[in-house]
């Protein structure tokens, strides 16, 4: 029987950090699926595949984890279904890996179709507009029927711009939600991240990440960013946090996906990262280069023989000219957008191994992004 942490997970699962560059980490953080290194992208597959890619072509771009939606998978397929069929690694065929998102975000990007009060949240599906009940204890255990790897709290997102009365209140019930999340969770071989909220109030945020860590989560998320504030905002928020959490555990940024906003929350000391930019970005015919993001639905390319990046090691780059996807994209045709997903996340996933590496040679200072 291995030793157990604190944290009730097993010795071997627990989460390294190897080498630091001011107050980056380099990080290896093992799961019952394998081992993340980090920093870490992890591309998003709200309803358990990434736009366009199988588990085969996901893992083909060097992806390590993905990240699915509670709130999505819930309304359909269901949990009963995913459970019975074997959980969420057996039902989409990805067997590294996976983070779920509680459902908080929703309660900010579907507010028009929730109803909060103290014992949780009453969404009316987007779907059908039946009536579907999250509470934090529900939350809980409908991930760990998952067999997620990592489960999210509940949480609530509030809007931006929002007064500090009211981003004071809705902390107030994210930090009750904490506690129920932290009680109902029986630990095992998974882990359980609790969301820091509080808006781009200083003094929220830093109680609030105060008081959930005294809970001693697995992992700690920065939640209630990208939501609409201006980017400055965005980064204080998480410099605020990000410098007042446990050392030891991990830390995630939640939907903040610019290169030039990773590179800056990793300075801060944070390790996860997820955002659906880059694949949404490469169904509108924006490929992120290091050159710089390219338009390839513009007629310049339609002649053009050369890779989208040159210097990409992707199977699109060694495969095909610019112009096939230039000629795919402006002709709508499904496999564009597939094969702009692929090249896009392979540039996301470059990039956070050469801020790895940079971090391991004690040179993220010189690590620069191209700006889109
Ligand atoms: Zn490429």
């Amino acid at each position: 029987m291995p030793e157990r942490s604190t944290s009730g997970l097993s010795r071997d699962m627990e989460f390294v950090i190897e080498a630091r560059d001011g107050a980056a980490r380099l990080g290896r953080l093992a799961t019952a699926h394998g081992t993340i290194e980090t920093p870490a992208f992890m591309p998003v597959g709200t309803l358990g595949a990434v736009k366009g890619l199988g588990p085969a072509d996901l893992a083909a771009t060097g992806a390590a984890v993905m990240l699915a939606n509670l709130y999505h998978l819930s309304l359909r397929p269901g949990i009963d279904t995913i459970e019975q069929l074997g959980g969420l690694h057996a039902f989409t065929g990805w067997r590294g890996p996976i983070l779920t998102d509680s459902g908080g975000f929703q309660v900010w990007s579907l507010s028009t179709l929730r109803q909060l009060d103290a014992d949780g949240v009453t969404f009316r599906s987007h779907l059908d507009g039946s009536p579907v009940r999250f509470t934090p204890e529900g939350v809980v255990q409908a991930q760990v029927r998952l067999g997620v790897d990592v489960a999210m709290m509940l949480d609530e997102c509030p809007p931006w711009p929002v007064s500090h009365e009211a981003a004071a209140s809705a902390l107030a019930r994210t930090q009750s939600w904490a506690r129920r999340a932290r009680a109902a969770w029986s630990g095992g071989p998974r882990r359980l991240f609790a969301i820091v909220q509080g808006s781009t109030y200083r003094d929220l945020r830093e109680r609030a990440a105060a008081e959930l860590a005294a809970l001693d989560f697995d992992g700690y998320a920065i939640g209630g960013v990208s939501v609409g504030e201006a980017i400055e905002e965005r980064r204080q928020a998480v410099e605020w946090t990000a410098s007042v959490l446990p050392a030891d555990r991990p830390r995630y940024l939640m939907g903040v996906g610019l290169p030039s906003d990773i590179l800056h929350a990793v300075r801060q000391g944070v390790d996860l990262f997820d955002c659906v930019l880059p694949a949404r970005n490469a169904r509108h015919g924006l490929l992120f280069t290091r050159q710089g993001l390219l338009k390839i639905k513009h007629a310049a390319f339609r002649n053009d023989g050369g890779p989208v990046d040159p210097s990409c090691g992707c199977p699109v780059c060694r495969q095909v000219p610019r112009a096939f996807l230039s000629h795919l994209l402006r002709s709508g045709e499904l496999t564009g957008a597939v094969l702009a997903t692929v090249h896009n996340l392979h540039h996301y996933l470059d990039f956070m191994r050469d801020i790895r590496q940079a971090i391991r040679s004690g040179k993220l200072g010189e690590v620069a992004f191209v700006s889109a």
